[in-house]
């Protein structure tokens, strides 16, 4: 489970190679199709470039192992027919049906972040960006990095619809399911004026997730919680997708400048 020195930097690497495509593809969409006029390199920029490191090597060094124990330790909830029935379907179905399932997941643990107060102060960092571009995807504090990802996926791994890594081999429709998830977390948070008309019922997009983060009018984050399915905000009545984009984003309590004031920002008193 403890990770060696060169996995460590074998990870760091393979991050690097994450950070450099995402630079060019939607840094570079940023820079041509901006939705809000860059003003320069924002002040937090340095501090999403370490939330991108470090929550990426968290998600290896604690999810991933705490996925495999715990989907082992809860396999007794699922008749194994169930199991069975979803690891024989094809890779493309199990991962398409794996996405969906694990995002209804991710909107209740999402809308519990904003509705339970002391769940909250953590997803507050998240939500402290007052300009959005796609590294501010890489902005959460750390307890929400396992959590979320925690629910989303153990879901998937006891309905069979995701395995643990056996014997050094990846399973391709789990690798799918993360792969999707995290290049559409980073692709939402763009800063880009694209608009995809019927296809935004569909598909959640920038302009869907840039309407999460909006700190316009009391209650304005209290919709689009689903991370890549805006059906499942409809059907829960959380859908707001208005044919304009926000002009503020973030919140309206402080939130500390610094990294390790922020890591603290939810034990502090309110
Ligand atoms: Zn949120
Ligand atoms: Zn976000």
């Amino acid at each position: 489970m403890i990770m060696s020195l060169q996995n460590v930097a074998l990870e760091l690497l393979r991050l690097s190679v994450w950070f450099l495509l995402l630079l060019l593809l939607l840094g570079g969409a940023e820079m041509l199709f901006a939705a809000h006029k860059s003003k320069g390199l924002r002040p937090a920029y340095w501090q999403d470039i370490g939330y991108f490191f470090g929550n990426g090597l968290l998600f290896k060094l604690a999810v991933v192992p705490l996925l495999s124990i715990s989907a082992l330790a809860l396999s007794f909830l699922v008749p194994g027919s169930l199991q069975n029935w979803a690891i024989s379907l094809p890779v493309s179905m199990r991962a398409l049906l794996g996405l969906f399932v694990g995002d209804i997941a991710y909107y209740f643990v999402h809308r519990a972040m904003h509705q339970v107060p002391g769940l909250w102060r953590f997803h507050a960092v998240h939500h402290s960006a007052v300009v959005l571009d796609w590294l501010v995807s890489a902005r959460a504090h750390p307890f929400e990095i396992v959590f979320t990802r925690w629910i989303s996926f153990v879901v998937l791994y006891v309905l069979g619809l995701a395995r643990p890594q056996e014997s050094g081999m990846a399973d391709l429709s789990t690798l799918l399911i993360f792969a999707a998830g995290i290049v559409w977390g980073f692709f939402v948070h763009a800063n880009v004026r694209w608009r995809f008309g019927p296809l935004e019922w569909l598909i959640a997009t920038p302009a869907f997730h840039h309407w999460h983060h909006a700190n316009e009018a009391e209650g304005q984050r209290d919709h689009n919680y689903a991370a890549m399915f805006p059906l499942i905000d409809r059907v829960f009545s959380t859908l707001h997708l208005p044919y304009t984009l926000p002009k503020r984003y973030g919140i309206d309590e402080a939130m500390e400048a610094d990294v390790s004031g922020q890591l603290m920002h939810p034990f502090k008193r309110h």
